[in-house]
């Protein structure tokens, strides 16, 4: 266990001496780039929604960022997300679960998210309905494509959405709402703008095949790259270390064995 006082250094290190200031600072940084990125790709700032993911911020830090505008978060740990709701239930946030779901895992996240953004299975869109049916509730979801080619990133493949999109229709519980991906980890900006365009397309032909299914939402972009995604189309930016600060663990904890050396 962190003492208290280790948690408080913890805590300075990554936002400062007021962190309240910091996170309100950043989060107006980042506002203000997502706002210039919707002018130069002639788009209405109202098009693009901002979901600050707060994985690996403590507690406390989380209850600033709602004291200063964030009311919708994201996370991507089930058990550390309803950790956090659980302690700010009082706050009325919304929490959107951006990361992959293992099984067993279904019923504690119908149990205080409002959206989930990785959808890449049927036998998990069976066992949330269940859960979700058990509870009277719905859940807005996003599919997970993985556009990069990535062997071990998550997500159905972009030629696998059609067929994948057929069959949600048997859980109704779940509200499609969208398209989820995460562009090629340390690519160039044409590498991932590839990437969003390949969801883009996805979508496009989902339209056809599909159409009145209710995914009309582009989830794509994060810290690195959300200006090239909100150019390419993005409806919805994760961004995280862009308003939190770096994350003292490396990515690779978040996405195993993608990156060299995890
Ligand atoms: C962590 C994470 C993000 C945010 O990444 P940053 O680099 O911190 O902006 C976005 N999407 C998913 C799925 C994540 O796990």
């Amino acid at each position: 266990m962190d003492q208290p006082g280790d948690l408080e250094a913890q805590i300075r290190a990554r936002f400062g001496d007021d962190p309240e200031r910091t996170l309100r600072d950043n989060f107006a940084a980042v506002e203000e780039r997502i706002a210039a990125a919707c002018a130069r790709a002639g788009r209405s700032r109202s098009s693009v929604r901002l979901l600050p993911v707060s994985k690996t911020v403590p507690v406390e830090v989380v209850r600033l960022a709602v004291g200063v505008g964030m009311t919708t978060l994201g996370e991507n740990k089930v058990q550390k997300a309803q950790g956090k709701a659980k302690a700010l239930t009082s706050l009325g946030v919304s929490w959107s679960v951006i990361g992959h779901l293992q099984t067993n895992k279904a019923k504690a996240m119908v149990s205080f998210a409002s959206e989930f953004q990785a959808l890449d299975s049927l036998r998990l869109a069976g066992l949330l309905h269940e859960s979700l049916v058990a509870a009277g509730r719905t859940l807005d979801v996003f599919v997970q494509v993985n556009t990069s080619g990535e062997e071990s990133k998550y997500g159905i493949m972009p030629d696998e959405a059609d067929a994948f999109v057929a069959e949600l229709g048997r859980f109704p519980s779940l509200k499609p709402k969208g398209l989820m991906t995460l562009a090629i980890l340390k690519g160039t900006p044409e590498q991932e703008r590839a990437c969003f365009r390949r969801l883009q397309a996805v979508r496009a032909r989902l339209a056809k095949s599909q159409g009145g299914c209710g995914i009309d939402l582009l989830s794509m972009g994060m810290t690195g790259d959300f200006e090239i995604a909100i150019e390419e189309g993005a409806d919805v930016v994760r961004v995280g270390q862009a308003i939190f600060g770096k994350r003292p663990t490396a990515d690779g904890h978040f996405w195993p064995g993608l990156l060299p050396g995890t």
